[in-house]
């Protein structure tokens, strides 16, 4: 995909993407993971029970935190998404904020409870010392 020049919702400033090593694209402002590979990742990870999937929301409830396997900071890839950004997305695109909302709530979920299994499956592999 091209990166195109816009305001970064977050600052207000003229932005765009940078391409990370790992093919991330982030704003170049703001840090925030490009919203279309944001909503993809969490469209694959939550239906794959392979992937330990985590993604949080912070305290003020306007940013996410993405945990991603091998991505050990914001220099080798995306590791959060202002939802300013994804609002942003929404208008632009015409879906409805309240069904991305749903849609996020979801996805919440899923990585709390998959984040406990893995939780449990690396007790186990301790205990064990298979680790
Ligand atoms: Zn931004």
């Amino acid at each position: 995909m091209e990166t195109t020049i816009e305001i970064c919702p977050f600052t207000g400033r003229l932005a765009g993407y940078l391409d990370l090593p790992n093919g991330d694209k982030v704003c170049k402002h703001c840090g925030s993971w490009e919203p279309e590979q944001f909503l993809k990742y969490v469209d694959e990870t939550i239906k794959n029970d392979d992937i330990d999937f985590r993604i949080e929301l912070n305290d003020t409830r306007d940013k996410v935190y993405v945990n991603k396997e091998g991505i050990n900071n914001a220099k080798e890839g995306a590791i959060k998404h202002y939802l300013v950004h994804l609002k942003k997305y929404c208008q632009d695109t015409g879906i409805s904020v309240e069904d991305m909302d749903k849609k996020l709530h979801v996805a919440f979920t899923i990585s709390k409870d998959k984040s406990y299994v893995f939780l449990q499956i690396f007790e186990q592999k301790l205990k064990n010392n298979m680790l």
